[in-house]
């Protein structure tokens, strides 16, 4: 089911990216794994997926590392998990704040490696969700490139549920053009698609490719933890 799952979300991945004029190699797919077990991750890899993504430090070094598979923490990430993300993640897509930078950056000195970064915008600034206002988030990104370097990739988006996102995803892709930067990760099962229309870069799909999730996880990583 998951390598048949896979092979229907890249042909639709493929038919947007040709739609909006763009190159289907040019969007990567981040299998979202979370809630799901280790099996199921091995049964993607040998199906052909390299990358996945997580929203749990504690739960992705339950799974991870997986030699031939690129991880994604994906998830609102707390300061005192910055060390164990450091040092598992090939990515981390959700730097929102100053003290996460502090956090991360200290990690990487003391470990030797720092994954790549991308900045989480809070597009429909809505207080509940994790990400960077609106407001701060030129100047959090200008900050974050000055620390970071090319370490930062770009920019992240969870747009607001149950109204149009393409509006939120125009804006984030704006955003990274604004900022020189390549990566748009925007886009999930439910409007991968739109995303792709907009720019998308990267698409984070979990139900979609393993099936649903407990209702009681679905929407822990739109939470701001801190
Ligand atoms: C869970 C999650 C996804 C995947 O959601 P689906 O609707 O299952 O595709 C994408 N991005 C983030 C940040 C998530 O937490």
């Amino acid at each position: 089911m998951i390598a048949a799952n896979l092979e229907n979300i890249h042909a639709r991945i493929a038919a947007a990216a040709r739609a909006a004029g763009r190159a289907p190699a040019d969007v990567t797919l981040i299998a979202v794994s979370k809630t799901h077990p280790r099996a199921a991750v091995l049964a993607a890899l040998a199906a052909g997926q390299a990358v996945f993504g997580e929203n749990k430090v504690q739960e992705a070094e339950a799974k991870f590392p997986i030699p031939g598979a690129k991880l994604h923490l994906i998830g609102a990430l707390q300061t005192n998990k910055a060390a164990q993300a450091v040092r598992i993640a090939d990515a981390i897509d959700s730097l929102d704040r100053a003290r996460l930078s502090d956090a991360i950056e200290k990690a990487a000195a003391a470990a030797g490696r720092l994954p790549e970064l991308l900045v989480q915008v809070n597009i429909g600034d809505e207080p509940q969700k994790a990400g960077v206002p609106l407001a701060a988030a030129d100047g959090f990104i200008k900050a974050s490139r000055a620390r970071f370097g090319a370490a930062l990739k770009g920019l992240m988006c969870i747009p607001p549920e149950g109204v149009d996102p393409l509006p939120y995803f125009r804006r984030l892709a704006a955003m990274a053009d604004v900022h020189g930067l390549a990566v748009r990760s925007m886009g999930m099962s439910g409007d991968f698609e739109i995303a792709i229309a907009a720019g998308a870069t990267h698409v984070r799909v979990g139900s979609a490719i393993f099936g649903a999730r407990p209702a009681r996880d679905s929407g822990s990583a739109l939470l701001n933890l801190t």
